[in-house]
This record gives structure tokens, sequence and C-alpha cells, in this order.
């Protein structure tokens, strides 16, 4: 064909070393493809689309990329219904060989519940490894495709954009004290990825018909008991998220239609903005009437796909009355916008603290300090760019509260002094923070001390652009910049790491990707401590945990002579 198809590493049917392929490369050949997925689409030439979807989706690099991704992420120690993880080298390269379109078969879902924020129990299906890996593998073919094609103003599941971009974009379309929209439709889709209706799908998603038919008929199972899935994207698959953004796109064209072109004067009368995160989504309007318009049309775009708006939850409110949107309630007082964190998402995570506590009655200090800390930071993060000094002390005296309770009562016989000092210290001008000195894994004593919500600094965010799309090459450089940003936030504090990080283009030097706060990063000496290396930024360099591993493995194969190196 062309000369996309470059196998690297290995060619199919031998054996593939995983700790030896190259990744710099593998990561080279599959962009190159999709920037051109990418490219065709925007020229409307599907043909074209389909027959490089079809080179990406049987290359080696494609299938290395993809067993990469499902055994790096989160889950990659959930096993499905057959049981099997990848963790080994061995496993790893045996199944990027073993992803094959022809013959491939995906198993049903294994069911599980986990507990909702209300205490009901909410399903999941986990597919197996072998399916999650195909699905990442066909999903790198997908999103050029669907990146290219999505609303701008959709910020759920899409790579580069977050929940704080949706929040901005609230501000954007309503916080203006004359000019902008009064009236918001806040919209519920009834069960979106459980009800889209599987024909709908088949017809209109661009890549592999057999295999999407595949995982959309793979079913689920339950207590030993198999079901079957009449309807809704496969759940729980690294796709659904696509696919259920893209059964959605088109939504802020359909408006555009009905409602003005932005910057007409048919759009600057009815102040039509569509806000959507993944199928949870807002839409502004002049007036009632204007939204109950734009209602009838979301219901009719949304029938065609199998879907319809909750009666009891979809409702029409005015700005001074507010509406809850991604865990923020977004509201005018006296005109004045502000975005805070909402009564029901501080009550979630307050109920969630208490739990916590509740369930270490008798742990040790330093390990409730460990598990409270990444809940506290976690949520303070998620609402650091929105009106929430208030709210962040208010939550840190009711965990103040909390823990005083929880000292007490273990030491019913104690005076309250002798509790303060034992389990509270003084930290710069505070008095009463919970902590104490322990030793880390190291065995180096170091205070462990509560993370305090209101120490975290509200900072305002910079939206990203809404035709901004990372597989077209006119946004590359509006990218690196705002990976820049990002990545002084990340590093905040930690200047060698900023510093290593920028000296390297922000690259890994093993595999040439960019570090980012999704994938995560080692500091790894050049010349090993074991062998004389030193602590000195000059021997010092940050790379991907994977590459890590793998820069690791090949000393390791250096040194006791079994490598492929002819050394
Ligand atoms: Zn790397």
């Amino acid at each position: 064909m062309t000369t996309a198809e470059i196998v690297v590493g290995a060619a199919s049917g031998c054996e593939v070393d995983w700790h030896s392929l190259d990744w710099a490369k593998i990561h080279q050949t599959v962009k190159r493809l999709q920037m051109r997925i990418a490219k065709a689409t925007r020229e409307g030439r599907y043909g074209r689309v389909k027959s490089l979807q079809w080179i990406l989706t049987h290359s080696f690099s494609g299938r290395a990329l993809a067993v990469k991704r499902v055994t790096e992420n989160q889950g990659k120690k959930t096993p499905g219904v057959d049981k099997v993880v990848w963790d080994t080298p061995e496993l790893k390269a045996e199944a990027v060989m073993s992803l094959k379109r022809r013959g491939y078969k995906p198993q049903p879902l294994r069911r599980v519940f986990i507990p909702k924020a209300n205490g009901k129990m909410r399903p999941l299906g986990i597919p197996t490894m072998k399916d999650r890996a195909m699905q990442a593998m066909y999903l790198q073919a997908l999103e050029p495709v669907s990146e290219t094609k999505a609303d701008p103003n959709s910020y759920g599941f899409r790579p580069m954009r977050a929940s704080r971009d949706a929040a901005e974009q609230c501000f954007t379309a309503l916080a203006r004290k004359k000019r902008s929209a009064l009236w918001v439709l806040d919209a519920d889709i009834s069960g979106c990825f459980d009800n889209i209706n599987h024909d709908w799908l088949s017809n209109n998603i661009p890549m592999d018909k057999v295999t999407l038919k595949k995982w959309l008929k793979s079913g689920f199972k339950w207590n030993g008991q198999l079901f079957d899935t009449e309807a809704g994207t496969p759940q729980g698959g690294i796709i659904s998220p696509t696919l259920a953004n893209m059964t959605l796109d088109g939504m802020e064209d359909a408006l555009k239609k009905r409602f003005g072109v932005k910057n007409s004067s048919e759009a600057n009368r009815n102040k039509v903005n569509l806000i959507r995160y993944a199928d949870d989504f807002v839409i502004t309007g002049t007036t009632k009437e204007v939204l109950e318009e734009a209602k009838e049309l979301m219901v009719e775009f949304l029938k065609d796909r199998g879907l319809t708006l909750s009666e009891e939850k979809t409702k029409i409110v005015h700005i001074e009355e507010g509406f809850d949107f991604l865990g923020w309630n977004v509201r005018k007082y006296d005109g004045k916008l502000l975005i805070k964190p909402a009564k029901k998402n501080v009550q979630t995570f307050l109920r969630k603290v208490r739990g916590i506590i509740k369930e270490s009655k008798t742990v040790k200090q330093e390990n409730l300090v460990r598990k409270l800390n990444p809940v506290i930071r976690g949520w303070a993060n998620y609402h650091q760019n929105q009106v929430a000094k208030e709210i962040f002390s208010k939550v840190d005296h009711v965990i103040w509260k909390q823990l005083w309770q929880w000292a007490c009562r273990r030491h019913p016989n104690k005076s309250a002094a002798w509790v303060r000092s034992k389990y509270f210290m003084r930290d710069g001008l505070r008095n009463w923070v919970f902590g104490t000195t322990a030793e880390d894994d190291k065995g180096e004593k170091k205070v462990v001390k509560l993370v305090i919500a209101s120490d975290t600094p509200i900072k305002r965010h910079v939206k990203i652009k809404g035709a901004a799309n990372p597989y077209d090459p006119e946004f590359e450089t509006y990218f690196e910049e705002r990976l820049g940003l990002t990545m002084k936030e990340s590093f905040k504090g930690r200047n060698r790491l900023l510093y290593l990080w920028y000296a390297q283009d922000g690259l890994c030097p093993n595999c040439g990707e960019k570090i980012t706060k999704d994938t995560g990063w080692n500091i790894h000496h050049i010349l090993p401590k074991a062998q004389g290396g030193e602590d000195k930024m000059t021997n010092l360099e940050i790379l991907h945990p994977n590459c890590h591993r793998q820069v690791h493995s090949r000393e390791k194969k250096l040194v006791t002579g079994s490598g492929q190196t002819g050394l």
C-alpha cells in the first residue's frame, strides 16, 4: 500500500520482546496515521478514512500501543470474565500478537456493582483485557474522526479537555451583566449510555461495522448468569464514551440552524449556547420561549438515536435561580455570576470523609491521614477554579470536628489537653493541625499532616479553544503552550522536575512522547547510583513509568549479558 505500514520491532508471527520495542517509532507511526485520518475527515474523503483506519487497526504499531495503553491505565489489575490480566512483559508480547480482527469474539462483560453517591448501587460492566485492548486499538482509528467532527462545546471524555473547560464556557455564555442570556435549559437524558439505538450506531459510526456489532451484542455476565444487551454502548469499554459523544455530536449544529450562526443578528437575539459534558448538557437562551423551542428540537434530535429527555429532571430555570452542572452550582446573585461547589457535591464529599474516619476507629493516625489526604486534595483541586474559598473553610471545619471526636473517642479517660497534644500540632501560624511524625517507607521520620482544603489557591482557568483538535497540525503549538502551563502547575514547588521537563522539551527521552500529568513520570539516574551516579541535574532525566522500566530492563540485560545487543 503505502510507506505507512511500517512494521516496527518485529514482523507478525515472530516473537516479540516487549522491552525491546521501539516506542518512539511506534508512537510516530500511529500518530502519523491518525493525522492522515483526521485530514481525510476534514476533506470529506471517507473512503480514504476507511482504508487508513484499516491500516492502523492491522498494524503492529497500532496493536502494540493498544496493549500498552490497557496495561498502563488504572484498570490494569482488574480482569474480565476470563480472569486474565497481562502483567508480565511476556504476556504483553503475546497479547500484541493476539489482537486480530479475524475470528475475534468478544467475551461478555463481567458485571459488578459499585456504590453510588446516594447510597444505591450502580452496575458496571468490565470487559476482558483482550476486549479492552481491541477497543483501544479501534479507538485509535476512530478518535481522529470524532475529534474532527465533534461539537466545539462538548468537553467530556475528549483528549485535552476537562470539566473545568465546561465551567469556563458557562461563565462565557452567562456572566455578562446585560448582554448574556437569562434562561437555561438544564437537560437530562434518561440513561443515555444504556439506550442508544444499535442500528443508529452501526449506520452512523465510521468504524469497522463487523467489530462494532460484535461489541454491541456481547452481553454481560452477573452471578454466573449471562444477560443480553439490546441497546446502549458497550459499558465499561474504553471506546464507549467516544461512541456516546459521537451520538450526541451535531446538537450544536442543529441549534445553530434554528437559532442563528455565531455572531449573526439572529444568534445575538436568541443567545443560544450549548455546553455539554458527555450526556450532561445545558442550553442558554434569551427567554423561556426560546428554550421551549430548543427543547423540542433536542427531543427530535435524540429520538432518532433512541434517546429521550427525562421529563422530571429536565427543567428551564432563570439564572437568578441557578442550576447544578458537573458538581457546581451556577447562579447569578444580583446580576453577578458565581460558580460554586454544589451543595450535593459538598455533601457527597463530606459523607465520604466521614465514612473513612468511621471505619478507621483503630487505625494509626498517620494511616488515617494518608487515607484522607488524596480524597481532600482531589476534591479541592476539582473546585480550585471556582468560587470555593468559603466552602473550603467550612469543609475544613467539619472535618476538623470529626477528627477531634475520632481522637477523643480513642482515649475516653484522657483530658482534652492530652488528646490535643497527642494528635494535633502547630504548623506555621496554625495551632490545630491534625498530624504526627511517622516513618516513611525508607524508615525516615517525617511529619504526616492532614491536607487543608483552604490552602488550595483559587485560580482562574483558561478555557480550551472550542475548535482545538489534537489531530490537526494547526493546533500543535497551541497544545504545547497549554501543556507547559499545566505542567508548571503539576510540578508546583518541585523546580527540579520542571527544569528537567523543560530541558527535555517535555519529551520522554526513551519514546519521544510528551510527559504529561496523565502519563505520569519517574526520575531516572542516567548513570545508576549503584555505579557511582550522582543526584545532580546533569545525571537526571524524567521518563514515563513504563519507559523507565524498559530502560532498567535493558540495563539489566547489558549487565547479565543476556541481551541481544551483541556486546
Ligand atoms: Zn516514554
